[in-house]
């Protein structure tokens, strides 16, 4: 194990270096990728000096999203605290199902989530657990929905015709698991969302009514933290009083910005969340862990046990339930996806969690006065939002995007709302400054101006 160690510290140190001075790796169109590299697998083993090259060459041509040139998703940089906490999960390799295999790990996972619990403010009677994503949090949320409308489901399946509701701005995970749990794409209602991208409190109502004088069972409401394209909060308390009014399950898919539960400045945009049924977010987007480290918290934990738990006497053989997490979960074999998270906060205490939310809003901030303030931008964004969507000088935002990516300048995502497309730009990276941000744009531009004539312009603002 040392000398892989050694390789690993090898491989490492070569990264750091050339991420420095080459923040995007060279493309290479997906149809050329087997003729570039070698990834056979073949029936002969081969040599170490041989097998390090090999990893080398796979590393350095390896999208790099730790940099400060990558913006094309939803997180990015690396935590360093984050990244420790990460290797040693990989070399304790517990799996998170019993106290007996994860011992001392479990007390980890349980303090992470109660703190979570705590910071929502939340009793002993909540608590939590992790998944594989914030898809997979979502789907454990509609799945404890769903049993919690009717027990019997769990064994007998579905009978009734239920119904799901969530914006129309909200993630494509929410119709993958109505399928998953039986409910079935169609019977997902897609709320409009006003011009800021909110879900319609009185929409949701009106559907609501709508689907139950129509003999529908309405199961659960999923109000987003942050939308996927412009980072948008749908309004909690609002949203909380219509589930409320007709007893239904409120979710909130905070994968995203969920996160601003750190931040004394920016939680107001999750107020009422204490009132909703069950929350899950990412850390590995805002505060920055490696993936995944997706988390779902309930209020009321018998709905963890009554939807997950299964006897299964080979495995859960000692410790109280309690301790034995596996009781909870999605899953069998878990790997530990809590010790990152850990290892961070334990470091830069909660305080330091909420520096790194701030940050992000702080970066956008910049992004968005830089756009404002230069009139070859236009902007479709929003204030208190880290997504700021713009486009420059009417190029066409898929094809800057793409055009960027293949001459190995920035990594940048474009995205729409209602008749818009734009870049969408992700301050989301907390390692970055505002040096950084100011940087993104200096090399679009110079991009552009070398470019032009090989850039598509499209005809904006007719509408
Ligand atoms: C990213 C995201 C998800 C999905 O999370 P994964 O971890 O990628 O599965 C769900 N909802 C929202 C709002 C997201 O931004």
């Amino acid at each position: 194990m040392e000398e892989a160690l050694a390789v690993f510290q090898s491989i490492a140190s070569e990264l750091l270096a050339d991420e420095k001075v080459n923040s995007v790796v060279d493309y290479i169109p997906a149809d050329q990728l087997f003729d570039k590299l070698d990834l056979s697998l073949i029936d002969q083993p081969i040599d170490d000096e041989t097998h390090l090259r090999k990893l080398k060459e796979l590393v350095m041509a390896t999208p790099r999203t730790a940099t400060n040139a990558f913006f094309n998703q939803l997180y990015g940089g690396r935590n360093e605290k984050a990244v420790l906490g990460e290797l040693l999960a990989v070399l304790l390799n517990n799996s998170m199902y019993t106290y007996k295999a994860a011992g001392a790990q479990v007390g980890v996972e349980k303090i992470v989530l109660r703190k979570v619990c705590e910071i929502i403010g939340w009793n002993e009677n909540a608590d939590g657990t992790f998944a594989t994503g914030g898809s997979m949090t979502n789907f454990m949320s509609m799945l404890m929905a769903r049993d919690a409308f009717n027990s019997k489901i769990r064994f007998e399946g579905v009978q009734q015709k239920m119904t799901v509701y969530t914006s129309i701005e909200s993630h494509y995970s929410i119709p993958k698991n109505a399928s998953f749990a039986g409910i079935g794409r169609n019977n997902v209602r897609y709320i409009p969302v006003n011009k800021v991208g909110e879900m319609i409190p009185a929409d949701l109502d009106t559907a609501i009514a709508k689907d139950i004088a129509d003999g529908f069972h309405p199961v659960m409401v999923n109000a987003t933290a942050g939308t996927t394209v412009l980072g948008a909060f749908d309004n909690v308390e609002a949203i909380n009083e219509v589930c409320k009014k007709y007893n239904v399950w409120m979710h909130v898919d905070g994968a995203y910005c969920g996160s601003v539960i750190f931040s004394e400045k920016y939680k107001h945009h999750l107020k009422g969340l204490e009132n909703v049924d069950s929350f899950s977010f990412n850390a590995h987007k805002m505060i920055g862990t490696p993936l995944t480290c997706s988390l779902i918290v309930v209020k009321d934990k018998k709905n963890l046990r009554n939807s997950f738990a299964n006897e299964a006497e080979y495995l859960f053989q000692s410790d109280e339930d309690d301790f034995n997490p596996g009781k909870t979960s999605l899953q069998c074999g878990r790997r530990n996806d809590a010790l990152k998270f850990w290892t961070l906060w334990k470091s830069v205490g909660t305080k330091g969690l909420e520096k790194i939310v701030d940050h992000q809003f702080d970066l956008a901030d910049t992004a968005r006065d830089y756009v404002r303030n230069h009139p070859d931008y236009k902007l479709y964004s929003f204030e208190d939002s880290i997504s700021v969507c713009f486009n420059y000088k009417n190029i066409s935002a898929k094809d800057i995007c793409a055009k960027l990516y293949e001459h190995a300048e920035l990594m940048v995502g474009y995205g729409a709302f209602q008749e818009d497309e734009f870049i969408r730009f992700v301050t989301i990276n907390a390692q970055n400054s505002n040096e950084d941000i100011l940087l993104f744009f200096k090399k679009l531009e110079g991009f552009v101006a070398e470019h032009f004539n090989e850039l598509k312009i499209e005809k904006l603002g007719i509408n």
